[in-house]
C-alpha cells in the first residue's frame, strides 16, 4: 500500500495550526506587557496561513495577482517577520535594534519591489525568489541564535535545528527551480516541489510551535531568579541560602568531608545610609557581593540573608584554611571598600564563621553558632572574625 500525502488537507491543516498558534501569540503580546516580539511572530504566523491559503486556492480561482503576487508576498513576509521578533525578544540595544529595523523594512520593500517585476503570471519566478528570501534570512537567523549565550539553551537549540532545516529546504527549492531554467534538472521537478512545500508546511508549524516555548522558558527562567535571587546583589537570597546549605551541609556529612559557614555583617552601615544617602548604601551592598563572588570559589555559596547581612558555604577541603580566607574577605572589603563611587565610606564588615563538627547534626546547628560568633566579634571591636566553639586560637583580627 503507497503512503500518499493530500496536500489540500495538509495546507488546510497548517493554516488552522499557524492561525491558532498565530493567536495564542496575540494574546501573549496582550498579556505580557505588550511584548512586540510576539505581536511580530503572531502576524508571521498570520501572514503564512495567507500565503498557504492563496497559493492553494490557485487551483480554483485564476487571479495571478492574488494567488501568485500576493500569496508570495505574504509567504516572504513570514520568515521576516519571525527575525524581526527574534530581534526583539534578545533585544540589544535601542540603536542597534533600529539599524536592524530599518534594515528589514529595506529588505521587505526590496523584495516586494523584485516580486513585483519578477513574477510575470508565473509561479515558478515567485517561488524562486521566495525560497532565496527565506534561505537567505533563516541564515541569518542561525547565525544570530548561535551568537548568543542565554540558559536554558534547549528553545534556542530547537529554533536552530528548524531554521537550519528550513533553510537547507528553501535552498534546495531554489536548486531545483534553476535547474528546471537550466534544463538539467535530472528529478521530475513538480515532484521535488511537492515534496520541498510538504516539508516547508510542516517545518513552519514546528517552528510556530517552538516560538510560545520561548516565551514559557523565558518566564519561567525569570520566575525562577525572582524566587531565588536577592534584587540587589543577584547573589541567593535568605530562602535559596538555606536549601542550598543544608543540601551542602547533608552532602559534607555523608562524605564526611569539611564545610565552613562565615556570616557577614556589615560595619555602622546605619550611619553609611544616613550620611551618604541610601543609594551610596545600595552601591555599598552590591560591591559587597562584588568582592565575596571575586574572592570566593564558584561553587562557594553565597547569599544576602538580611539587609546588610550575607552568609557564605564554603566547601572546604582539608588543605583549606578558613581562617586565611576569612581574613583575605574581610582584606578585600576594608581595603577596595574605601572609596565606592567617590565616596569615602570607609566600609568594614564583621565575620562569625564555623566549621562543621561532629557536634551539628543540622545546618541551622551551624548557623547558630556563627550567628553567636559574629555576635562576638561585633562586641571585640568590628573588622574583625571570631569563631564558633571559641578557643584562644579562633580570633581573626
Ligand atoms: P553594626 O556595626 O552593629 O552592624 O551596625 P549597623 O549600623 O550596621 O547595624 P544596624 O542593624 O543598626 O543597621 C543596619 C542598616 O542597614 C539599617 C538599614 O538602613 C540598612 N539597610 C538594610 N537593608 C538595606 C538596603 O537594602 N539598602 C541600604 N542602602 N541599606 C539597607
Ligand atoms: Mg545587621
Ligand atoms: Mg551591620
Amino acid at each position: 500500500m503507497g503512503f500518499t500525502v493530500h496536500l489540500p488537507t495538509l495546507l488546510l491543516l497548517s493554516v488552522a495550526i499557524n492561525v491558532l498558534i498565530g493567536g495564542l501569540l496575540w494574546a501573549i503580546f496582550r498579556l505580557r506587557a505588550r511584548q512586540h516580539c510576539f505581536r511580530l511572530w503572531a502576524l508571521a504566523c498570520v501572514a503564512f496561513a495567507a500565503g498557504s491559503l492563496l497559493a492553494g486556492s490557485r487551483a480554483f480561482i485564476d487571479a495571478p495577482w492574488v494567488t501568485v503576487f500576493l500569496a508570495h508576498l505574504f509567504l516572504g513576509l513570514s520568515p521576516l517577520l519571525v527575525l524581526a521578533g527574534l530581534q526583539r525578544f534578545y533585544g540589544h540595544s535601542a540603536r542597534k535594534t533600529r539599524r536592524f529595523r530599518h534594515g528589514l523594512n529595506a529588505v521587505a520593500v526590496g523584495y516586494c519591489l523584485t516580486l513585483l517585476f519578477a513574477f510575470q503570471g508565473d509561479p515558478l519566478n515567485a517561488r524562486f525568489l521566495t525560497a532565496l528570501l527565506s534561505a537567505a534570512i533563516f541564515s541569518v537567523a542561525v547565525y544570530g541564535l548561535s551568537k548568543l549565550d542565554t540558559t536554558p539553551s534547549l528553545p534556542v537549540g530547537i529554533l536552530k535545528v528548524l531554521f537550519t532545516m528550513h533553510g537547507v529546504l528553501m535552498m534546495s527549492q531554489v536548486l531545483v527551480i534553476g535547474a528546471d531554467w537550466l534544463g538539467i534538472n535530472q528529478l521530475h521537478t513538480g515532484f521535488g516541489l511537492r515534496l520541498i512545500l510538504i516539508n516547508h508546511i510542516l517545518l513552519a508549524m514546528a517552528t510556530a510551535l517552538a516560538l510560545p516555548l520561548l516565551a514559557f522558558t523565558q518566564s519561567e527562567q525569570r520566575l525562577r531568579i525572582m524566587a531565588e535571587r536577592d534584587g540587589l546583589t543577584g547573589l541567593y537570597n535568605r530562602r535559596s541560602l538555606f536549601r542550598e546549605g543544608i543540601r551542602a551541609f547533608d552532602n559534607a556529612l555523608q562524605t564526611q568531608s569539611p564545610m565552613a559557614v562565615l556570616m557577614m555583617d556589615l560595619d555602622h552601615f546605619k550611619q553609611i545610609n544616613d550620611r551618604w544617602g541610601h543609594a551610596a548604601g545600595d552601591e555599598a551592598l552590591r560591591f559587597v557581593a562584588r568582592t565575596l563572588r571575586k574572592e570566593l570559589r564558584n561553587d562557594d555559596i553565597i547569599g544576602r540573608i538580611g539587609g546588610e547581612e550575607f552568609t557564605v558555604v564554603l566547601r572546604i577541603s582539608a588543605e583549606d584554611d578558613v581562617r586565611i580566607i576569612t581574613r583575605r574577605l574581610l582584606d578585600a572589603i576594608a581595603n577596595n571598600g574605601r572609596e565606592i563611587q567617590g565616596l569615602p565610606l570607609y566600609l568594614s564588615a564583621s565575620i562569625g564563621g564555623v566549621e562543621r563538627a561532629n557536634r551539628h547534626t543540622t545546618f541551622a546547628d551551624m548557623m547558630i553558632e556563627a550567628d553567636a560568633a559574629l555576635y562576638n566579634a561585633k562586641n571585640k571591636g568590628r573588622n574583625r572574625a571570631e569563631f564558633g566553639n571559641l578557643t584562644p586560637e579562633t580570633t581573626v583580627t
